[in-house]
Parts: C-alpha cells; sequence; structure tokens
C-alpha cells in the first residue's frame, strides 16, 4: 500500500471514502479527545505541532492541531499526509529538504519550512486508512522505537474513539426514531378513538322508537318509519300517515336525516 499508484487509488477509493463518510468526522466541531492526542503526539515526539488528519478524497481535514491554529485544511499533494495515510505501519521523515518524497512539498518548500514529519495511519476496525496521527516540526529529528509505537498507539486511539462516536450516534438516531414512530403510533390510535366515539355517538343519538310520536294525546300506535324535524330545534318520528299531515299543516317542518334532528338537521338539508 506504500507505491505512488496505491496512493492515489487509496485517495479516491469509494470503500474508503464511505468509510471515511460513516464517521461523520469531516467538518465536524473540533473535539476535545482528538485535541488531546494531538497534544500527546506532539509531547511525545518533542515537536511544536501535532495533527489528527482525516485526508477526503482531495483534501487532508484536521480533526485536531497544535502548535498550527487557523489551518483546518491542506491538499493532497504526495509525500507528507496524503502519503503516510496508507504507508504500512508509522511514516517517518527525518529531513523533508533532503528526502525525495517530500522535498517539492509546499508545506516544506513554503513558509511553514516543515523538516520533520512522522505519522501513523488511523485504521478502522474494517481495516479502512481514514488518516494519520502526525508530528511536525521545522528542524530536522530522528524518533526512537518507543516513540514509532506510541504513535501508532495513539492512532489506534483515534480509531477506537471513532468507533464509540459512531455507536453514539446510531443509539441516538436509533432512540429518535423509536420515539418518532410511537408518537406516530398514538396519533394513528387517537385518531382511530376519536372515529369510534363518533360513529357511536351516532347511533345513539339517532335511536328509532318502536311508535309513531306524532298521535298527539290520543297516542298512534302505527310504527315510526320518518324522522321530522323544524327550524327550531324540535324532531320527532311519525308513521307515514302523520308525518304527511304534518308536513302538510305545519310550516317549517321537514324530513330529516335519521342521524340528525332539529336544528342541526337543518342546517344540513
Ligand atoms: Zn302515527
Amino acid at each position: 500500500m506504500s507505491s505512488t499508484t496505491d496512493r492515489s487509488t487509496a485517495l479516491t477509493d469509494p470503500a474508503r471514502l464511505a468509510a471515511v463518510r460513516r464517521y461523520e468526522i469531516l467538518d465536524a466541531p473540533t473535539d476535545g479527545q482528538f485535541d488531546t492526542i494531538a497534544a500527546a503526539a506532539a509531547a511525545l515526539c518533542g515537536t511544536p505541532i501535532a495533527t489528527v488528519s482525516i485526508v477526503d478524497a482531495d483534501r487532508v481535514w484536521f480533526a485536531a492541531t497544535k502548535g498550527l491554529d487557523g489551518v483546518t485544511q491542506v491538499g493532497t499533494e504526495p509525500g507528507l499526509c496524503a502519503s503516510a495515510f496508507c504507508a504500512d505501519g508509522s511514516y517517518v521523515v527525518n529531513d523533508a529538504a533532503i528526502d525525495p518524497r517530500t522535498l517539492e512539498h509546499p508545506l516544506v518548500r513554503g513558509e511553514l519550512g516543515l523538516r520533520f514529519y512522522a505519522a501513523a495511519p488511523i485504521i478502522t476496525i474494517d481495516g479502512h486508512r481514514l488518516g494519520t496521527v502526525t508530528a511536525i516540526d521545522a528542524m530536522p529529528r530522528q524518533l526512537t522505537d518507543v516513540q514509532h509505537t506510541v504513535l501508532g498507539h495513539l492512532a489506534d486511539q483515534v480509531a477506537q474513539h471513532l468507533e464509540l462516536r459512531l455507536a453514539a450516534l446510531t443509539a441516538v438516531r436509533a432512540e429518535r426514531e423509536l420515539r418518532e414512530e410511537a408518537v406516530q403510533r398514538a396519533a394513528a390510535a387517537a385518531e382511530l378513538a376519536e372515529r369510534m366515539r363518533a360513529a357511536a355517538a351516532t347511533h345513539t343519538a339517532a335511536p328509532r322508537p318502536e311508535h309513531c310520536q306524532l298521535g298527539g294525546t290520543k297516542g298512534c300506535t302505527a310504527p315510526a318509519e320518518l324522522k321530522l324535524a323544524d327550524s327550531w330545534g324540535d324532531s320527532a318520528w311519525g308513521c307515514n300517515q302523520h308525518v304527511e299531515e304534518a308536513i302538510l299543516n305545519v310550516r317549517s317542518v321537514f324530513i330529516a336525516n335519521e342521524e340528525l334532528g332539529g336544528l342541526a338537521a337543518y342546517l344540513n338539508r
């Protein structure tokens, strides 16, 4: 994975980029955990600058920096982070000004005058290379074997922290989805209950009496056939004959909707 061809392939490898996206770390607010790791890398290597770098397809984004205020990302020119992230083990440039891998790099030729560069790759549990933990100095340096090893451990810590962060994000999302689902289910249940209440109310509001109610003091034993209502709010059931009489003789009387009497029927007619 350390040749130039592998590097450019690795930069844009869709599976690797999907892994980078999965952690939703790019452009996320600074994480105190990564600041601590950057500070530890600087202290470990005795350098004024350290970074936790995530390598995107076309940029190296800094999840945390120590001693590099105001710089949030750099390009993917070969030689530094954009090469180091796909190296096997740690990647060290003791003097960048004379190292053929880096002497043309803008951070080496430019104002920063980078000379020393040491990085360990951040590798996910499923083997994707996300970036590096890097220590940088403007003067040449050497690292001991122990420093190499511990720099690797710091990169492993970044990978572990990213997994924890992802698990937390996933849990929060799952909980929110469950809550939204419960709210929707409750709303649907409430709507159904409301409809059933309305249906039940309609039934109880429209009981049909057995006999005609329009027989006056003498009463009428004929079966109730139709419901009559008037615009003042009264309603009654009558046999066919009494209903006909009432419609002919009483003003503002009309055959009502069976469910509605009186004023309601008048307004709904
Ligand atoms: Zn009658």
